[in-house]
């Protein structure tokens, strides 16, 4: 089974360095890890691939200083890593980067299975896995909490919903993005370490990964961000008090200021 998990690098500190005119997250790497949820995908896919044979490719967007992160998870059992890097990718959001995502993807030749984590701590849209899917014409399943059955043809997956849980049943190929905790992520190990520093390791360009660069980075985003600012959290509580008709016109008034 060809097994390709996306990993997203994120800041490590919430001391997020936004840049005064595109807005966008400064990403330079040095404070810079794998995102929680993915490292579940990671222990998952190396859990899938002892069990039913194959290959872990692990895929990832981003700056040069990624393949930190990436080789990191070729010490913890996948088997190759690929980077897509270039500046025509900066600034993008989750429809540019589910589409350079796509072409990477179809660079390695496909994959039977391609897991995402449930959401990234900064950005926290959950938008890729479905949009990576569409893009590549999948079965998708969100918010797996736990795989029950799984084989070369489909999978049978028990997916978290607000009420509770419901057990799909899903073809292959087929992209999941998993919950926190549906399995105990492995430490690396010393051979692990050695193997991930000379491990496979390709980074595509827009052009290697003939990429549409007007469908990549800020030319293909169709959300700009047009202004951030760190809410200034001062604000005083204000009683609401009386009877409940009188709680809703005091509500009421409150709402009519604000707006
Ligand atoms: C504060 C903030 C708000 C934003 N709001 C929006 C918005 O409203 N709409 C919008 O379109 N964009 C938004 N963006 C941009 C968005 O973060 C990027 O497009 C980002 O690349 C993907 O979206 P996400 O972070 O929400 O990831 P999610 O969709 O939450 O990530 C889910 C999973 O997809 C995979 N993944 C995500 N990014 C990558 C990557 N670069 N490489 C490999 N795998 C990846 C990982 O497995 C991850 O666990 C925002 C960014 C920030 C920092």
């Amino acid at each position: 089974m060809k097994i390709v998990v996306c990993i997203k690098q994120v800041p490590s500190t919430n001391e997020v360095r936004l840049d005064p005119e595109t807005h966008a997250i400064i990403r330079d790497g040095r404070q810079s890890v794998i995102n929680p949820f993915d490292n579940y995908a990671v222990e998952l896919a190396v859990q899938l691939k002892e069990k039913l044979g194959g290959t872990v490719t692990a895929l990832s967007m981003g700056i040069p200083a990624t393949e930190r992160l990436l080789r990191d998870t070729e010490s913890r059992g996948a088997d190759a890593a690929c980077l897509l890097s270039d500046r025509a990718f900066a600034g993008a959001d989750t429809l540019a980067t589910s589409y350079a995502l796509s072409l990477g993807v179809k660079a390695m030749g496909g994959a039977d299975l391609i897991l995402c984590g449930k959401m990234a701590v900064d950005g926290d849209t959950a938008q890729i896995g479905p949009e990576l899917a569409e893009n590549l014409g999948i079965h998708h399943v969100t918010d797996v909490s736990e795989i029950l059955e799984a084989n070369e043809e489909y999978f049978v997956v028990r997916k978290a919903t607000e009420t509770g849980s419901r057990v799909l049943k899903v073809q292959l190929p087929a992209l999941l993005t998993v919950q926190k905790d549906i399995v105990m992520p492995r430490l690396p190990t010393i051979s692990g370490i050695r193997f991930s520093l000379n491990a496979p390791f390709t980074v595509f360009n827009a052009a290697e990964a003939k990429a549409d660069t007007s469908r990549t980075g800020f030319a293909g985003s169709p959300t700009q961000v047009v202004k951030t600012f760190t809410p200034d959290g001062k604000r005083e509580a204000q009683p609401i008090t009386g009877s409940a008709s009188e709680q809703a016109a005091q509500i009421l008034k409150i709402f009519k200021e604000e707006a």
